[in-house]
């Protein structure tokens, strides 16, 4: 896609990536073989100062690619899709049916935001008079409606024709509902996308299906450096939490992202509950998000461990704590203002916006509540500011002291730690393995295992074309 010629490779593949290639979020890989050019996720760049990013043209030309194919519907990796289209693309977009679902609930949400966030800066251009915003925002529901248009499902472990000359395979990957690794077959030999793989032993989701063998691979980095705590100790840290917090007569606040985090809440605190480790509580969802996403958790058992698809086989809900209740308009933040011994999970999940902030104002001032953080918290974030010992924040223009007790579970994690990775790598065979989605610390110690094995670790660039 570019007149630059890069140097050869061991594969006959070309990566040509668009993001997600030297940080964590904007996944988006083309990846091109002879004529042909295949684009793996299109993600949106996330974080503080990456609104520019995502306003940046392609480094190819969105008309030219023949295929989309989606790992997972996660925001970093499925938010640019709409633009794709907006930008020309007219092709299809393959996925497992889970993933199609999800992101159809991922990208009208962020749509909607969009279209508020730009409304805000209209206004607040109007009152200061300064520079006026873009006219219409990055796109707007008919895009997401006419991308998804061309989304075609794909069964697991089915090889299916992604465009003329290149062969696809989907593996779960176990890191989200409809998760997927992904193994592209072509003119020049096989090139295999890990997308992001899950945790060995999570609640949900089981171990990332073995690798098959492979010339090239493109392997997610996020936690290439470091080792996570086994989930049962998770469990136990976690009920230890809540316990202390209801025995005290506080209120448990647990800010959560929809896809993957707030089921797996509601499942430890239902297995909790079981376990008599806690006792049975009052345990609120005020998450619309997170409601949607749990629905289509029931829907699509298959990407889930057999333990939890068998459960809701037998008409049983893995997502239920004894006395869940689910709040239905906004306003419940106000209506447990007097409230003791409840369980609150709300979003966002590093509370940059949401219903969980209306319950931060009511809830922190008070140290017999807890607030929980079962999430990463990024830099920039109100969740990493409260994370690094806040002692005040603001609050929708409010000073809100925080005296509530602060607590961070780590081992909620969706993603494969190092030993993990290695595992993978190993059992692929690749020849050369280009480590993405991962800052770069974890980044470097991962190349270097690779190149201590004897294989080859490149390292892309974004719009610089790599002979892989
Ligand atoms: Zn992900």
């Amino acid at each position: 896609m570019s007149d630059v010629e890069p140097a050869a490779g061991i594969s006959g593949w070309t990566l040509c990536s668009g993001g997600g290639c030297e940080g964590v979020t904007g996944s988006a890989h083309l990846l091109t073989t002879g004529d042909r050019s295949v684009l793996v996720d299109a993600g949106l760049f996330q974080g503080t100062g990456e609104d520019a990013a995502n306003a940046e043209p392609w480094p190819f030309d969105p008309r030219a690619i023949d295929a989309v194919v989606l790992t997972h519907a996660h925001l970093d990796h499925v938010g640019r899709l709409p633009r794709l289209w907006a930008d020309g693309y007219r092709g299809h977009v393959f996925a497992t049916a889970a993933t199609i679902a999800v992101a159809g609930v991922v990208l009208r949400d962020a749509a909607r935001i969009q279209a508020e966030d730009l409304a805000r800066a209209r206004r607040r251009a109007r009152r200061a008079g300064g520079k006026a915003p873009p006219a219409r925002p990055p796109y707007r529901d008919a895009d997401v409606d006419a991308v998804l248009a061309q989304a075609r499902p794909v069964a697991f472990h089915r090889r299916f024709t992604v465009c003329r000359g290149v062969q696809g395979t989907l593996g779960r990957a176990g890191h989200v509902l409809g998760a997927a690794w992904l193994a592209l077959d072509g003119a020049g030999g096989r090139v295999l996308v890990s997308g992001d793989l899950g945790d060995a032993d999570g609640p949900l989701h089981p171990p990332p299906e073995p690798p098959p063998t492979t010339d090239a691979l493109l392997l997610e980095s996020t936690y290439a450096d470091a080792h996570h705590r086994d989930w049962a100790a998770t469990l136990r840290e976690f009920g230890e939490v809540v316990r202390h917090t209801l025995e005290r007569g506080g209120n448990v606040l647990i800010p959560t992202f929809a896809l993957e985090r707030t089921q797996a809440v509601l499942n430890a605190l239902q297995t909790l509950e079981a376990t008599g480790v806690i006792a049975r509580c009052r345990v609120v969802l005020d998450a619309p998000m997170g409601e949607r996403m749990t629905e289509l958790y029931r829907r699509f058992p298959q990407t889930l461990r057999a333990s939890v698809a068998e459960r809701l086989a037998r008409g049983e809900d893995p997502f239920r704590p004894e006395h869940l209740e689910i709040a239905r308009g906004g306003g419940m933040a106000r209506a447990l203002h007097a409230a003791r011994g409840v369980v609150i999970i709300a979003g966002a999940g590093m509370l940059t916006g949401g219903r969980i902030l209306q319950h931060l104002r009511v809830h922190l001032p008070h140290p017999r509540n807890t607030l929980v953080f079962v999430g990463y918290q990024a830099e920039g974030t109100l969740g990493r500011e409260i994370a690094d010992g806040a002692r005040r924040v603001r609050l929708s223009g409010q000073t809100v002291p925080v005296a509530a007790e602060v607590l961070a579970v780590p081992g909620f994690s969706a993603h494969a730690d190092a030993p993990a990775l290695d595992a993978w790598w190993q059992a692929s065979g690749a020849r050369v393995v280009v480590p993405v989605h991962g800052e770069a610390h974890a980044r470097h110690v991962l190349a270097a295992r690779v190149a201590a094995a004897g294989r080859r670790a490149l390292q892309a660039r974004r719009g610089e074309p790599l002979a892989l």
